[in-house]
């Protein structure tokens, strides 16, 4: 795709109020409604989440259960999710799925300044391992990346 020159300059005059309302995910119009926690357009599609599908096609459920603005309006917390302070000490131990909550995909508002942290390692090769991603394993306080625990349990064992 070529790059276009943003053009700000006169931008101001054209920009006409959209009626319509889009969802700020997907940006699908139609079906909609607000979220709890933000008060933004969202696909009204919850009801099409399959239990245990671990789907992730349901915007609405998306922005509830995988960001910290969800987690945060759940939780009943006070202020604003990006600088909460408890949402920060609930998720102390796992830093990483704190930065993931707060910056995916799901998200209308990233966190500004995300925290650094110690990326999960295999206790077995060292790889590095995604928690987000899913397909590790984890006993005590031993991470193993998917392919180690592919290896060592073929079957599937966890599954
Ligand atoms: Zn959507
Ligand atoms: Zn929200
Ligand atoms: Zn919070
Ligand atoms: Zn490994």
């Amino acid at each position: 795709m070529a790059k276009r020159k943003p053009k700000k300059a006169g931008r101001k005059k054209i920009a006409k109020r959209r009626t319509v309302p889009r969802c700020g995910l997907c940006g699908k119009t139609g079906n909609l409604t607000k979220t709890e926690c933000c008060d933004q357009w969202i696909c009204d599609d919850e009801d099409q989440y399959v239990i245990f599908s671990y789907a992730r096609n349901s915007c609405y459920r998306n922005h509830s259960r995988y960001t910290l603005c969800g987690y945060h309006y759940n939780e009943d917390h006070q202020g604003d999710w990006k600088t909460c302070a408890k949402c920060r000490e609930d998720f102390e131990s796992e830093l990483e799925m704190y930065v993931e909550s707060g910056t995916n995909e799901y998200n209308f508002e990233k966190l500004e300044n995300p925290p650094d942290y110690d990326p999960t390692k295999c206790n077995k090769c060292g790889r590095i391992i995604v928690l987000s991603e899913g397909g590790y394993s984890q006993r005590a306080d031993e991470y193993w990346c998917p392919e180690c625990t592919d290896s060592k349990f073929p079957k599937g064992i966890f599954g």
